[in-house]
């Protein structure tokens, strides 16, 4: 169980069902590296806004980009950002509505957010974005050119002020309740990656390639 003295902020400290939580970097870690999917939250002229994107880490960075005119890119360098990264692992069943639950895992993270300004640490990040989910494809790419670049900015972050929740396991039911005749457990949940579907204008004779035939959600992403 993870102490009151590991959190790295009192604003990323676990309170409720803190049990589940970790700081540990080897946790939160894994679960960035396991879903790039992810939430981040920003107040932008005095509301919240929560923008879906992708995010990937290198170190104990995370990072996520987009286009160089969105709102988002242009107000966040420098803003405070929360992001959330969640993976449902399952439905969990009780014998109650109150104990019916979720197995997840999931991670916020607190920082300043910061653009990647120099063109060939922002052309790198994105390099290992695209590496990172489809190994060996960079270097089968036409190369971006600088109008591309320069129409996309990279946004970094630290991982200095993250915590993880992780609950797994059956249904926690009162006592009394294992006595009632009801079914409770676990549906398992997973995300599926279909078979690749061949855009009908690729040229005759391209094959398809690995890291599309056996592409994994998370699957390649052995990173340090
Ligand atoms: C898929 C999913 C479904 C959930 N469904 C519900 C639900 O229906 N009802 C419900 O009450 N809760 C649900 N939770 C748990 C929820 O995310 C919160 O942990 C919980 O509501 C407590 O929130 P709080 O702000 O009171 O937590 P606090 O413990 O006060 O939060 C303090 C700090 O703890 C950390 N923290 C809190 N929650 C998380 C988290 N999930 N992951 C990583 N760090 C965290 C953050 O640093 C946060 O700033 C769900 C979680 C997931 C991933």
């Amino acid at each position: 169980m993870p102490k009151k003295s590991d959190a790295p902020s009192q604003r990323a400290r676990l309170k409720r069902g803190h049990e589940r939580g970790d700081y540990k970097h080897q946790t939160i870690h894994a679960i960035l590296d396991a879903m790039p999917l992810c939430h981040v939250s920003y107040v932008l002229d005095g509301s919240p806004v929560v923008t879906p994107t992708f995010q990937w880490r290198q170190g104990n960075h995370v990072y996520w980009h987009g286009s160089s005119a969105s709102r988002m890119i242009k107000k966040s360098d420098g803003a405070d950002v929360c992001m959330a990264i969640t993976i449902l692992d399952g439905m969990v069943l009780a014998r109650s509505a109150f104990h019916h639950s979720v197995n997840y895992r999931s991670v916020m993270l607190f920082g300043k957010a910061s653009i990647v300004s120099d063109p060939q640490a922002a052309t790198d990040r994105l390099k290992a974005m695209i590496e990172g989910l489809y190994p060996g494809r960079w270097d089968m790419l036409r190369p971006m050119n600088d109008q591309e670049l320069k129409a996309t900015t990279v946004l970094s972050m630290p991982i200095d002020e993250a915590a993880a929740k992780v609950r797994t396991g059956p249904p926690i039911d009162d006592d009394e309740d294992y006595d009632l005749p009801i079914w409770a457990g676990v549906l398992p949940v997973s995300l599926q990656v279909g078979a690749p579907i061949s855009d009908p204008r690729v040229l005759s004779g391209v094959k398809t390639p690995d890291h599309a035939q056996n592409f994994k959600i998370g699957g390649h992403n052995k990173k340090p």
